[in-house]
């Protein structure tokens, strides 16, 4: 996809962080958009960011294949068309660091409804929509670079990030195979600076867990505070996107522990993994 003008792009998770740096990234393409998430506050603010672009803010839980379902139709009503689907809402169950088994099982659902089956609904929704049209198009997933390395710590998020980078890959594999017009790109970024850490706002009342022992908040914004600028991770996306390419990973931190994972596999070795919260050290900017 090379021309953003008077497109349509559906974004989800636009009130916050990535979400909202691929709202504002769009709007200076001049494209048309349908802002999706559960924090209607947080989509006024996005909204505010905008300029004089035409938009129509949704709230949407991607974890409802019937909520997805309302917002592929109500994009179709509005502007008519759908040109960049954006996959991008996303949660990391807090907490201090966690074995595997010290997870809830709240955190397993929580993750996976929103990760994976939101990006899931995303496609059961809209892909069937922009086959019809059979108009060019292009679909971006948000995974992580978490899809691509293994390690103790954040197994549930990581779990759910490698679930969508299969998913993802199925899809580009679907997509040459009928032969759609339809380009697939994947985010895959490090760390950056958003309100990732502070999702636990808005994990649901019936997948809420007395075992989350939360990190102080400051803790938190300090760990994000040294990631990259959304904006810059938003701009990486849409030169992927123009430049049709799919693997789109926003920092190379993370190339040696993808290489090594990839060595143990090949080589059939044990693996012996590094700290994990030492690897993602690696991504932080120097103060
Ligand atoms: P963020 O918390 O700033 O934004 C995420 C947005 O998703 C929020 O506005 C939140 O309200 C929304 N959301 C959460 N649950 C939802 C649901 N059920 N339905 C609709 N919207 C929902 O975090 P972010 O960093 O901007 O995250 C965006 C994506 O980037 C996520 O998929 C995340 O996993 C991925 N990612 C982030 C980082 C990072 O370091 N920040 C790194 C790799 C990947």
């Amino acid at each position: 996809m090379q021309d953003f003008a008077n497109k349509v792009t559906v974004i989800t998770g636009a009130a916050s962080g990535i979400g909202a740096a691929l709202a504002r990234k769009a709007a200076g393409y001049g494209m048309k958009l349908v802002l999706a998430d559960v924090d209607m506050a947080g989509l006024e603010e996005t909204a505010r960011s905008l300029g004089d672009a035409q938009y129509f803010p949704m709230r949407v839980d991607v974890s409802s294949a019937e909520d997805v379902e309302r917002l592929a139709d109500t994009t179709l009503t509005r502007f008519g068309a759908i040109d960049l689907l954006c996959n991008n809402a996303g949660i990391v169950p807090g907490g201090r660091h966690r074995a595997v088994w010290e997870y809830e099982v709240q955190d397993w659902l929580w993750a996976f409804n929103v990760n994976v089956l939101g990006v899931v609904n995303g496609l059961r929704s809209f892909v069937p929509r922009m086959l019809a049209t059979a108009r060019p198009a292009h679909i971006l997933n948000t995974a992580s670079v978490s899809g691509f390395i293994s390690g103790a710590g954040s197994a549930v998020y990581g779990a759910s990030k490698h679930a969508v980078v299969r998913v993802t890959e199925a899809l580009q594999a679907s997509m040459l195979e009928c032969g759609a017009p339809i380009g697939v790109s994947m985010l895959c970024p490090g760390l950056v600076n958003t309100r990732i850490f502070e999702t636990e706002r808005v994990r649901p009342d019936h997948l809420r867990s007395d075992a989350v022992e939360m990190e102080e908040p400051e803790t938190l914004k300090s760990i994000a505070a040294g990631g990259a600028d959304p904006d810059e991770v938003a701009q990486q996306a849409f030169d992927g996107i123009m430049a049709n390419r799919f693997y789109i990973f926003t920092s190379d931190s993370f190339d040696a522990a993808i290489a090594q994972r990839t060595e143990w596999i090949l080589s059939r070795a044990n693996p012996a993994f590094d700290d994990f919260t030492a690897m993602s050290q690696k991504d932080v900017k120097p103060a």
